[in-house]
């Protein structure tokens, strides 16, 4: 494992003041994957004031009850805590207190799982009491001591634990997989905002439909909308499998990005509510996209979801269903209504949703080639789909005597006659179309 640079700098400098000094979890379980870690933290015997006089300066006292302080490196900041072990726990929340101890080994016992409870230092040696390299050359995930104490201490674990089942393809050891279960209510303790960061973490893992497959009733604690779609029948020729079957299939099938995961998750999570069987017995799911639309929309607020995140997500869902393009003016009405980026993430979508299906279901992939084919041609030739790209603007209109909601109204018409094809997108037709424009005040449909 070659350590960074300015990581090593900052173990040297911990070392030359006597103090001992180690890269510790996370880093130490990715390098030893052969992934790159995401951040690299130091553990360290000297107590944070020792840590604040060694690097001066360049250190700032950013979390100094919990032991941490931030070095400032020309490659960005590096972590160091002090050697810590934790208070009594309340309510299945972080510690009430935190106290610091010169011994590593104790450090690392307070760590979640075995494969984050590692460190190395800068000769190389690793230091695993809990076994943490063997279990992740067997590729398992363990707690280390009693995961029923672990669970209860801190709840968030039990997510930490699916997430990295899910992410780094582990198989959860079954003595922590059976208390993941049975603490799972814990998590209703925990906070919206670690819940998110650890689910989002979760979804674009290589193994996430095989992880929400496996612990439905944990992801339920906090997202109770998804259980009834587990186990529920279609009753339809069309669908094989049931609906939470068919969007973990959807789910596995789309790419591993956590817009279209969250997509995927949430798309048909309004079926079980818009569920009719006809006269010949057959399942109908009439209008099932709006309300999937409202469900997504208010597990996502619930998750505090940042808001652009949420309207795309819903956006999504709310067009999941709709009839695949195949003309260039439908394709230019879509890119108008949603964009370039998430027209071609809807085509994603609908991909996915087709690939969820049975496979004698999946020749409808050629017809969303079809529409992915006439949308690059159409961004090829810079097809007109957006005010910006209109050939005339509000200055046009205003020097015409146009005024206030008018210009705004004036110029969605136009673009809807381009993007519809009955007016080219060029300066003097559009002007000469401007008298009928104003008259109707823009009040005629364009879509
Ligand atoms: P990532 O790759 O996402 O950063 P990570 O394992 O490094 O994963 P962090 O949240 O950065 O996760 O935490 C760093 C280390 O702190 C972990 O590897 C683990 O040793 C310890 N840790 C973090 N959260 C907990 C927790 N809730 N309980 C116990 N130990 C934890
Ligand atoms: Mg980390």
């Amino acid at each position: 494992m070659e350590i960074p640079e300015n990581v090593q700098a900052v173990l040297k400098t911990l070392e030359s003041a006597g103090h001992e000094a180690w890269c510790v979890g996370g880093c130490v379980r990715d390098a030893l994957l052969g992934r790159s870690p995401g951040d690299w933290d130091v553990t360290t015997s000297a107590q944070p004031e020792e840590t604040l006089g060694v690097f001066g300066p360049q250190g700032l006292p950013t979390g100094l009850r919990h032991g941490t302080v931030t070095v400032k490196t020309p490659e960005g900041p590096v972590e160091v805590t002090t050697y810590r072990v934790d208070g009594a726990y309340r309510d299945h929340r972080r510690p009430e207190s935190v106290a610091f101890t010169r011994s590593l080994d104790e450090d690392l016992a307070r760590r979640d799982f075995t494969a984050n409870a590692m460190a190395r230092n800068l000769r190389g040696e690793l230091r695993d009491p809990f076994g943490g390299r063997e279990d992740l050359r067997r590729g398992i995930l363990r707690c280390v001591g009693d995961p029923d104490r672990r669970f209860q201490e801190d709840a968030l674990r039990i997510l930490r634990g699916l997430r990295f089942a899910a992410a780094l393809g582990l198989e959860i050891e079954p003595g922590t997989a059976s208390a993941i279960r049975r603490n799972r209510e814990g998590l209703a303790d925990i906070a919206a905002e670690r819940i998110q960061t650890e689910f989002f973490k979760l979804l674009p893992g290589k193994r996430a439909a095989e992880v929400l497959r496996g612990y439905p009733e944990v992801f339920g604690v906090f997202w109770p909308e998804l259980l009834p779609m587990v186990g529920f029948d279609q009753r339809n020729r069309h669908h094989c499998y049931d609906v939470w079957e068919h969007t973990l299939r959807a789910l596995a099938a789309s790419p591993e990005d956590l817009v279209l995961r969250c997509a995927m998750l949430l798309h048909d999570v309004g079926k079980p509510d818009s569920f009719t069987l006809d006269e010949q017995g057959v399942g109908h799911f009439y209008g099932h996209p709006a309300v999937s639309r409202e469900l997504a929309d208010r597990m996502l607020r619930r998750l505090k979801c940042a808001a652009g995140f949420r309207e795309t997500v819903v956006r999504l869902v709310e067009w999941h269903d709709k009839d695949i393009p195949r003309t260039d003016k439908s394709i230019r009405r879509a890119l108008r209504a949603l964009g370039e980026e998430d027209l071609r993430r809807l085509i994603l979508v609908k991909r996915a949703d087709n690939l969820g299906q049975a496979p004698a279901c999946w020749d409808r992939q050629k017809e969303l080639d079809k529409a992915e084919e006439i949308l690059d041609k159409l961004l090829a030739e810079d097809a007109c789909f957006s005010l910006k790209q209109l050939a005339v603007n509000g200055r046009d209109l205003l020097a015409l005597g146009l005024s206030g909601p008018a210009v705004g109204a004036a110029l969605e018409e136009l673009l809807g006659k381009v993007v519809d094809g009955t007016v080219p997108n060029e300066r003097e037709a559009l002007l000469e179309t401007l008298p009928r424009a104003c008259r109707t005040g823009g009040e005629e449909e364009v879509t």
